[in-house]
Formats: structure tokens, C-alpha cells, sequence
């Protein structure tokens, strides 16, 4: 007997289709997965089974109407940083602790429309402020590879669910990364789309001019599907993009890839950077044609990406005042009302990047910090609009080393910050970028980036079929 966990989307549609099973047996074969292994892993911070059932009864019947697509019927889980009606929504926060959702993400009505269950919420750094996935107030997700390591963040537990089976396919975010990091230290494909191509109306906002919701799976043609099912134009979000997603015949053969010569430099760890020397080999021999490219503010990103992120995240958070949601304490005031909620709501990394925020937006550093940052963002723009004048994707490293081991680095804020260095300038562009796993160092998994031009993700994931088959 086969192990439903183990299906791909397309697979699971497959037997779905052929009566082999229903979308209750899948459910259930999940839910014990979740089950067995989550004390361990740490990737749910809440499981809806009941919920979950009744979806997948829903979808049984669609299913025997003949008339459902890819999605109907095949559990996925959820970033708890995206709301589902009915449901708790944390943000892995104190403050947002009981909080329950109020009403569905547009990304979940779309789900839901193509008959989804929803198997529950996945943690993640608080409000997604992290790489390893450390900073949830509901303890770290463990890498399914090796427990004693992290998963990645901030989509840690969409990562760990999709690696260790819990879930066929996840959602998460990405503001600097948080789809790409775990994707790659946990051996799965995601990937940040292009800013605006997909609604972000009801995610729980941490800086919004780098957000982007997208999908974490098991292999590069389920990602298709479900960013063909979230993506598109939604009323309720101002930024999103009229889109539509068409299938891109490029082939590796005669395509252009450029190499980030700045990408290569100390820091990078020797195995991960074999690993992506090796890949491009791969793409080489399959008739690509490799380019050194130069991305030369590559240097400013991550000062950059540190200045603009916790400026929006402090306006974003002023929300979280002990009045309108979440944790509500009591004060002789005011003003201690305000100070003891988010005080004790809000863990240490949120209050760092809030005060770095509120700091560098005051009247008297707002020139000198957020005005520069905001210049040098252009720039960053530039070189890639630059690049992509001469080439047709750039190949990068996602992360400069394998997972960390869990406690490693919590104790210095800007040793994780500077995990980041290949993933926030694509998130600062606007840009889409894929993690694909390309190798393991042990049994680490590394993934590769590739980089593409503004609504390319159809390109990306042409050429990442490609390399799948190669590099697997
Ligand atoms: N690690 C980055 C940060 O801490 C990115 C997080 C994210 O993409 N949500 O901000």
C-alpha cells in the first residue's frame, strides 16, 4: 500500500481522478502524519481536523460530480500569518494568541473556490521577522533532516510540513526571503513571486512593499499549479497585477544565465557554493550559456533591506495596541495599557525591529536613514534592470550555509541577519526568485535561486522543470 503522504499534487489529482482513493482518505492520512511526527517537528501551531474533514467531504463530492480541478480535494497547510475564517490566526505572536480570523486571505477564498483542505496553520518567526524560524513565541520548527537544526524562517513550518509530509503543498510569505530560506535548507521547491502577482489581502501585513504570499511543494509543476490557482488581480489589494500566468517554452538551450560575480565571496560556504558551481555546470551542459553579471550595490542590500523592512513593520505593528486585537492588558492608563500589552505581547526580535524602525523614521533621521535606504533601493532596481538587459535569469545561491544548528546564532541578531545577503535585493526589486533543491551537504539539503525579470515566474519555472530532472 502506498503512503498518500508521499504524492505530489499531481499524483494525489491522479488517483483522485481514478477513484483510488478520496480526498477523506488523503485528509486522514495527513492528519495522523501530523499526528505522529508534529511533537518532534514543531511545524503546526494549530491543526484544524474537523474543518479538514468536512473540506475533504466537500471535495469528495465535487470530485464525483466530475467537474474539479488540480487542487479540489488536496490538503495543504497554511503560514499562520494568513488568515482562515474561523480559525486562529497568531502571527506565532503573544499578542495575537487568541486571536481567530475574522475572515478568509484572498489567497484562501481562491483555494477554497478550487476545492482545498485546509489542514491547518504552520508556524513562523514572529509576525515573519527571521531566517531560521527561531524567533516564534511558540518554540522553533525543527528541520525534518535533522531535528537538532533549523527549518529556516520565517516560513519554517510551511517548509517543514512539506519536507516531512505533513502537507502536500504550504503556503508562506516572503518580505527578505521567507519562502526561499526554508525551501532550501528543507530540500523543497518555493517560490516568491513577483511583487503584486499574487493578493496580499489578508496576510498579516510585516513590510509591505516587499511582501508576497507564495507556494512551497514538492516539485516545481505542482508550484505551477498552485501559483497559476492564487495568482491574478484581486479587488481588495491595490498592488496586486492583472496576470495571467502562461506556460514559457524556454529551454536551457541558448539561455542566457547570469552569474552575480559579487555573489561569490567570503562568506559563502565552500560545500553550498560547489553545489551551485555544480548546478550551472549542469545548465551549461544542457546548452545554456553562463555570463558573469556585475550587481554592483549588492553590497547595500542587506543596510538597505534593514532600514526599509523595520520601518514598515513599526508603522504595520502600531496596530497591535492592546485595544483593537489580540492580547489586551490592564493599565492605570493610557499609555499603560499600551506599554504592558505590547510589552509582554511582543517578543525581543519584533521590539528590535520596531525600535530600529520608529528610530530611523523621527524627524530628525528620516533623511539621513529611511530617504538613503529608499535611494539605494533604486539603485538595487537598476543593476537588476541593468542585468536583465543581458541576461535571461541570474543563478544564485538562497542561503550562504546549510541550516544552522538550533541556538547557533539567536544571540546575534546580525549574524542572521546577514543569512539574508542573497534573498532581500530580490524582494527590494520586486523581483521573483525560486529555490530549487540542487544538492545536500551531509544531509543538508541546498537550494539554488533563480532569479528572475518582473511577472518571468512562467520562465523560471520552465527552466527549473529542467534542472529538476538534472540536478535530482
Ligand atoms: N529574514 C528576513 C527578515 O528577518 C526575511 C524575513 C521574511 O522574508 N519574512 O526580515
Amino acid at each position: 500500500m502506498i503512503d498518500l503522504t508521499e504524492l505530489t499534487i499531481k499524483q494525489a489529482h491522479e488517483g483522485l481522478k481514478n477513484g483510488d482513493f478520496t480526498s477523506v482518505d488523503l485528509t486522514k492520512a495527513y492528519l495522523k502524519k501530523i499526528k505522529d511526527t508534529d511533537k518532534e517537528l514543531n511545524a503546526f501551531l494549530s491543526v484544524a481536523e474537523e474543518s479538514a474533514l468536512e473540506d475533504a467531504k466537500k471535495a469528495d463530492e465535487k470530485i464525483k460530480s466530475g467537474n474539479f480541478g488540480e487542487l479540489c480535494g488536496i490538503p495543504c497547510a497554511i503560514k499562520d500569518a494568513i488568515l482562515v475564517e474561523g480559525q486562529k490566526c497568531t502571527g506565532a505572536s503573544k499578542i495575537l494568541e487568541n486571536y481567530v480570523a475574522p475572515y478568509n486571505a484572498s489567497v484562501i477564498k481562491k483555494l477554497k473556490d478550487a476545492g482545498a483542505v485546509i489542514l491547518g496553520k504552520t508556524n513562523l518567526d514572529e509576525f515573519a521577522m527571521g531566517g531560521s524560524g527561531e524567533n516564534s513565541a511558540f518554540g522553533p520548527t525543527k528541520n525534518p533532516h535533522d531535528t537538532t537544526r533549523v527549518a529556516g524562517g520565517s516560513s519554517s513550518g510551511s517548509g517543514t510540513a512539506v519536507a516531512a509530509n505533513q502537507a502536500c503543498y504550504a503556503l508562506g510569505s516572503d518580505t527578505g526571503g521567507s519562502i526561499r530560506m526554508p525551501s532550501s535548507n528543507c530540500g523543497v521547491v518555493g517560490l516568491k513571486p513577483t511583487y503584486g502577482a499574487v493578493s496580499r489581502y489578508g496576510l498579516i501585513p510585516y513590510g509591505s512593499s516587499l511582501d508576497q504570499i507564495g507556494p512551497i511543494a514538492k516539485t516545481v509543476e505542482d508550484i505551477k499549479i498552485i501559483f497559476k490557482a492564487i495568482s491574478g488581480k484581486d479587488e481588495m489589494d491595490a498592488t496586486s497585477t492583472n496576470y495571467n500566468f502562461e506556460d514559457s517554452q524556454t529551454s536551457l538551450k541558448g539561455l542566457k544565465i547570469g552569474v552575480p560575480k559579487e555573489y561569490f565571496v567570503k562568506g559563502l560556504d565552500p560545500e553550498v557554493e560547489k553545489i551551485i558551481k555544480d548546478a550551472i555546470k549542469k545548465a551549461e551542459s544542457a546548452g545554456a550559456e553562463i555570463k558573469e553579471i556585475s550587481l554592483p550595490n549588492a553590497e547595500f542590500a542587506l543596510a538597505c533591506y534593514y532600514i526599509i523592512a523595520p520601518s514598515e513593520a513599526s508603522a504595520n505593528l502600531a496596530r497591535f495596541d492592546g485595544i483593537r486585537y489580540g492580547l489586551s492588558e490592564n493599565g492605570k492608563d493610557l499609555l499603560d495599557v499600551y506599554l504592558k500589552s505590547k510589552g509582554h505581547g511582543f517578543g525581543a526580535e519584533v521590539k528590535r525591529r520596531i525600535i530600529i524602525g520608529t528610530y530611523v523614521l523621527s524627524s530628525g533621521y528620516y533623511d539621513a536613514y529611511y530617504k538613503k535606504a529608499q535611494e539605494v533601493r533604486k539603485l538595487i532596481q537598476q543593476d537588476f534592470a541593468d542585468a536583465f538587459s543581458k541576461v535571461d535569469l541570474i543563478f544564485a545561491p538562497v542561503s550562504p550555509v546549510p541550516a544552522i544548528k538550533i541556538g547557533e546564532k539567536t544571540d546575534d541578531p546580525l549574524a542572521n541577519y546577514l543569512m539574508d545577503i542573497y534573498t532581500i535585493s530580490v524582494n527590494l526589486a520586486g523581483l521573483p526568485g525560486l529555490s530549487l533543491p540542487a544538492g545536500k551537504v551531509g544531509k543538508l539539503p541546498v537550494g539554488l535561486q533563480i532569479i528572475g525579470n518582473h511577472f518571468q515566474e512562467n520562465k523560471i519555472l520552465a527552466i527549473a522543470s529542467q534542472l529538476e530532472k538534472l540536478l535530482t
